[in-house]
């Protein structure tokens, strides 16, 4: 039977970046979870919320210990590149904005208070200056946001690359197939084989909240989400030079909307995607998790996105519309769930829908956590302490 002193369960985002960490700091590690399916339909086994082209990353956020989880990140994501020789951060700036009335008028202004209070470098922007300055969206007037500099996209799929390349150059060994059971110490694995480890990091995405494989089952919320992609021609896309990624309150909406500037994805086209549901349904068990994945989204949402971007943008050219399925992670305390379960299970997931950019110092926290580290003492503000259902 293989054996490893750490095994991670789960090649996305967090686990990826937590072997990294662990194989640097010269542990023996495993990182056990399936390569992104190339045929959707006939996949067996769980998918992964990074299987897209671009997320958006902001050091500024409503939540100071979002924000600091994104800077510290977003310091290394050149590092990282570097290192790797794998690019996948484009610095193109973004912009928060909401409306200072209705039901978010909150949103704005927590986010300016929190930029300040951390010190963060940004261009708070009034309604007129979102319009001179970003002339390709249409914001009421009463609008107040911020431009944040270090702010722009990743394609998640490049970074997770990155980090899995710096954890195997470091030491760590990569299997990839699923986890289809656990007893204790040992992992049963998709293929038969048996897996041995001192200690094992759940780092399942949304999988550990419906097939939790720990003695408790994670207070999380998996939700279905769906996505909008805009295809745009290349003139189109050259007309948006310069737009910088977006996350943005409608006046009266009850929610936030993002929306990623000109992507090329890997069918060569180029695409805008927004995103954004207020509710959408709640998975419940690994088998319907896994059957979203293999639908193309909700095309009532994917409606609902048009008609928000198609206000947004109403210059906006586009060729045509395509939705896609994927899902988000809420916990109890809107933070991720990082920490030891009993002597040999750390939990590292709920990535509460904004946990790309900050996959990398989750990561970290991971490895403290599966180290025997206090998290706590991490100075993010939060222990991040694991609740139960
Ligand atoms: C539509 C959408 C848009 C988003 N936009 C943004 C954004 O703009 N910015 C941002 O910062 N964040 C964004 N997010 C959130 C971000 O993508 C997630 O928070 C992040 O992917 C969570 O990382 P994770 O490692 O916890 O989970 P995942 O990235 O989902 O990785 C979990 C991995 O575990 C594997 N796994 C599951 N079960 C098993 C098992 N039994 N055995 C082995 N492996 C297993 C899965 O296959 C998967 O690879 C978005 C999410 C969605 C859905």
């Amino acid at each position: 039977m293989e054996r490893a002193d750490i095994i991670v369960v789960g090649r996305g985002l967090m686990g990826t970046a937590c072997a990294r960490h662990l194989a640097e700091a010269g542990c023996d590690v495993v990182l056990v979870g399936p390569d992104e399916p190339t045929d959707r339909a006939h996949h067996k086994g769980p998918f992964g919320s990074f299987h897209d082209a671009g997320r958006i990353t902001r050091a500024i956020a409503e939540d100071a210990v979002w924000s600091r989880l994104a800077t510290r990140s977003i310091a290394r994501y050149r590092d990282l590149e570097r290192r790797s020789g794998i690019a996948f951060y484009t610095d193109g700036g973004a912009v928060m904005a909401g409306p200072q009335t209705g039901p978010m008028a909150g949103f704005a202004q927590d986010f300016l208070d929190c930029a300040a209070r951390l010190g963060l470098r940004h261009a708070r922007l009034t309604g007129n200056d979102l319009a001179q300055r970003f002339d390709c969206f249409s914001m009421p007037k009463g609008s107040l946001g911020a431009f944040d500099p270090l702010g722009g996209v990743i394609d998640p799929r490049a970074m997770r690359r990155a980090e899995e390349t710096l954890a195997q150059a470091a030491g760590a060994r990569v299997i990839p197939t699923h986890v289809t059971a656990r007893n204790g110490a040992v992992l049963t694995l998709a293929t038969g084989a048996a897996l041995a480890a001192g200690h094992v990091v759940l780092a399942m995405g949304g999988w550990a909240g419906v097939d939790p494989m720990s003695s408790g089952r994670p207070a999380m919320r998996v939700y279905q989400r769906s996505v909008l992609l805009a295809e745009i021609d290349p003139d189109e896309a050259a007309r948006l030079a310069g737009m910088p990624s977006l996350i943005y309150v409608p006046q009266g909406a009850r929610t936030d909307l993002y929306l990623l500037p000109p992507i090329r994805y890997p069918d060569g086209r180029l695409y805008l995607k927004i995103g954004g549901e207020e509710t959408s349904p709640e998975a419940l068990d690994t088998a319907a998790l896994n059957a979203w994945f293999k639908t193309k989204g909700s095309a009532t949402a994917g409606a609902v996105l048009e008609a928000e971007l198609r206000m947004l943008m109403p210059d906006l050219r586009i060729m045509r519309t395509t939705t896609a399925a994927c899902a988000v992670s809420f916990t109890a305390t809107g933070h991720p769930y990082i920490g030891r379960l009993d002597a040999n299970t750390t939990l590292l997931t709920g990535g509460n829908g904004a946990a790309a950019k900050s996959a990398d110092e989750l990561g970290r926290l991971g490895a403290v956590a599966a180290l025997g580290g206090a998290v706590a003492a991490e100075g993010l503000g939060t222990d991040f302490a694991p609740m139960f259902a």
